[in-house]
């Protein structure tokens, strides 16, 4: 099972960390270790001091494939879930300063939290899917795929041009603005809206900081 990653998918996050909106999908991956799931906890790790969450839409990818074609994408998808990407950003930040890779920043254990998955079908509405991020019981990140700066089908095609798609993987689609730090005792609850004129919020995720 492979969790790839996209970076720098709505043009609002990347201006709020000062970086350019990128000419193809930015991606990069964490190993299965780091997935955390059944509300477990995250604790905090030893080696940061600036550790952020990043609220994200996560496909779960349906079938094998490679070289996916933009007419086919949908087909590889079918549920959604919400994810965070937790990122050690002090550390990152040193990663790029020195153009290395930022593999211990993004892909340490426990640093992709996984909620539970809904069909598609329930969630996707006219600006796409509608998300939002709890930071203890106060919103801190908002979010609608319509913006995203690469759709999920664009996703699919450009991912599976590198990396052979295997059913069960799972691809967290890029955050939106908002991102900002967690501390010790800190709840994480992550909220999609059903489809439909109630606008009802489902809660999908939820992480505590230990
Ligand atoms: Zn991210």
């Amino acid at each position: 099972m492979k969790i790839i990653c996209i970076g720098r998918n709505y043009a609002d996050h990347a201006k709020e960390l000062n970086n350019p909106i990128p000419a193809a999908p930015l991606i990069f991956m964490k190993p299965s270790s780091a997935l955390l799931v059944n509300q477990k906890p995250l604790y905090y790790p030893e080696f940061t001091e600036e550790l952020h969450y990043e609220a994200e839409v996560v496909l779960k990818i349906d079938r094998n494939g490679r070289h996916v074609q933009e007419e086919f994408a949908h087909k590889y998808y079918s549920q959604i879930a919400l994810g965070i990407d937790f990122t050690a950003r002090d550390i990152q930040r040193r990663c790029k300063a020195k153009g290395h890779p930022w593999e211990i920043a993004k892909g340490f254990d426990g640093s992709a939290a996984l909620g539970s998955f809904v069909p598609l079908d329930e969630v996707r509405g006219e600006n796409g899917i509608e998300f939002f991020l709890h930071k203890n019981g106060e919103e801190v990140q908002r979010g609608r795929t319509r913006d995203l700066l690469f759709p999920f089908d664009r996703l699919i095609v450009e991912v599976s041009r590198y990396f052979k798609l295997h059913m069960g993987d799972l691809i967290f689609t890029g955050t939106p603005a908002g991102v900002g730090p967690v501390q010790i005792g800190d709840e994480l609850e992550g909220f999609a809206i059903r489809r439909g004129p109630a606008r009802e919020a489902i809660p999908l995720l939820r992480c505590a900081i230990k």
